[in-house]
């Protein structure tokens, strides 16, 4: 199934297959310019290098006995793409100041649940982390007062670089299931592999990306900080059944081993419900065999379909009540909705979370724009109001967005404007952003071993790790980066969802 096979890029339909790549800005570097006889070549290479480095997704092939274990390289990019050092460096930079703010927010209860409730009102899945949070209360504060209490955060915030402003603009902070770290650090290293066999790519602008180290190094941390570790502490890594991306997943159940000698343990929310014990005295939760979970991880558990029945959320509400780190906490969770984004943008709300204003200053710098669409809201605000309008007018200048993660929930162009039309109290659960528009570019996508060349856009990801055990901040930094490129005719690029490849940033 890896033999290559040159296709024209389906995605884009009509687009000719051009014999000339120029991708890099030829004004930044040497500029080269791949014919399609060279392509063919340093494709096999990148497609044998992922192979041989992990750099892999399950295939999910159901001709093979075990599908899960069968694998294939991760759809990429054969080349990096262009961005601003100075602006690309900036995001690095205010990414401690990212994980602060989601510590601030998800410690301020009463502003979650006052910001949070009329989308809740509308939207199940919100209201339901609401009330789990609130049900757990008395239990976490008890944890709290026990100085028992250890947060640990893994996020993603995500940006375009938007042409018009040339400022990168964050489109989401994800603060659940930020995935793709470890074959993203594995991208870097396949690059770098490239830089090294293209005379046009010079390595020293690919910047470094510690996520595969980083990332287990964090879960590490909070799990030292429990004192669960020398009871034979285990972590729990909440999947879903079927993952598709369990490998990046298993590079963090590899550097936990292979790095901090931690086991990890992966289960279900349904296989928690059913086998998990919480002690009522300690809150330390065991699972089948006694292991006590020092941390856990989520790479689940963010969208409603993760709790087809109240077992699930039964699951939830153990993990929250337990004395262990999670990643994330219901509040955390609560703090990277849409809705706390969209808040967080409005004049001076920010401002209470983050005193300095030459940090609420830099963290600005990364605001799109963002509006409220709660009909109370539209009726007051003039600001908002005049978004609302403009957005009906042109609707192709706007992203309309739900309480929603991981990809394809967005409405765009004639669905917004007609949802925007209808009204109502519903659209409480919605907000309404500013459309980000990033430059195009051209590139070579590799997916299940087959090439295509198009018109691309890209998404930058910073990661970063946060660890607070009560009042002390064990860590807070930057930890890596992901770009994810898709063709310019899709508005949305999932890489598990199959719009996407991995790819990565080349300074300039
Ligand atoms: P999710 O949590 O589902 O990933 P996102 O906010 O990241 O939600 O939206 C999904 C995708 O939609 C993004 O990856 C991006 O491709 C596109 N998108 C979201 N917001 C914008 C925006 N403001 N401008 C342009 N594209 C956007
Ligand atoms: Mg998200
Ligand atoms: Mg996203």
């Amino acid at each position: 199934f890896l033999h290559r096979q040159a296709c024209v890029d389906f995605a884009l339909g009509a687009l000719t297959s051009r014999a000339q790549y120029s991708r890099i800005n030829p004004q930044a570097m040497r500029h080269e310019e791949l014919s399609e006889d060279e392509i063919g070549p340093l494709v096999d290479d990148a497609v044998v290098w992922a192979n041989q480095h992990g750099l892999v997704v399950a295939l999910k092939d159901p001709n093979f006995v075990n599908p899960e274990l069968a694998v294939v390289h991760a759809p990429l990019s054969l080349t990096p793409v262009p961005y601003p050092r100075a602006r690309f460096q900036l995001a690095q930079q205010v990414m401690p100041l990212f994980n602060q703010l989601v510590d601030a927010v998800a410690a301020d209860e009463p502003y979650l649940e006052s910001t949070l409730r009329p989308a809740a009102a509308h939207d199940a899945f919100t209201g339901r982390l609401l009330g789990t949070l609130a049900a757990t209360r008395d239990a976490r504060a008890t944890l709290r007062a026990a100085r028992r209490e250890v947060v640990l955060g893994i996020h993603r915030s995500d940006y375009m670089l938007d042409e018009p402003s040339g400022k990168f603009l964050q489109v989401e902070l994800n603060t659940i299931a930020s995935s793709f770290g470890c074959l993203s650090a594995l991208m870097t290293r396949l690059h770098n592999y490239m830089a090294s066999r293209m005379t046009s790519l010079e390595p020293g602008r690919l910047p470094a990306n510690p996520a595969l180290e980083h990332i287990p190094d964090a879960i590490a941390t909070a799990a030292d900080s429990t004192g669960l570790r020398q009871e034979g502490g285990v972590v729990v890594m909440v999947v879903q059944p079927g993952e598709r991306n369990a490998y990046d997943q298993q590079w963090i159940q590899l550097g936990l081993w292979e790095r901090h000698r931690l086991r990890t343990v992966r289960m279900t929310l349904a296989e928690i419900a059913a086998t998990a014990k919480l002690d009522p005295a300690t809150a330390t939760v065991t699972l089948k065999g006694g292991a006590p979970v020092c941390v856990f991880y989520f790479r689940a558990g963010y969208t409603p379909t993760d709790y087809p029945t109240e077992t699930e959320w039964a699951a939830r509400e153990l993990i929250e009540r337990s004395n262990a780190a999670k990643c994330p906490t219901v509040a955390y969770q609560l703090a990277g909705t849409k809705k706390v984004q969209q808040d967080l943008a409005a004049p001076g709300v920010l401002e209470r979370f983050v005193p300095d204003s030459r940090d609420s200053g830099l963290l600005r710098e990364f605001f799109a724009g963002l509006w409220s669409l709660d009909p109370r809201d539209v009726a007051t605000d003039p600001g908002v109001a005049a978004a609302v309008a403009d957005a009906v007018a042109r609707p192709e200048a706007y992203v309309l967005k739900p309480q929603r993660e991981g990809g394809g929930n967005n409405l765009y162009g004639e669905e917004l404007r007609a949802a925007l039309r209808a009204g109502g109290e519903q659209l409480s659960a919605y907000i309404l952003m500013q459309r980000i528009l990033p430059p195009a570019n051209r590139s070579v996508l590799v997916r299940n071993g087959q090439w295509s060349q198009g018109e691309t856009l890209s998404e930058l990801g910073i990661y970063g790790t946060f660890v607070r055990h009560g009042d002390a901040v064990l860590l807070n930094q930057q930890s890596g980066h992901l770009v994810r490129t898709k063709t310019s005719s899709s508005n949305e690029g999932g890489v598990a969802a199959g719009f996407a490849v991995l790819d990565s940033p080349y300074l300039v």
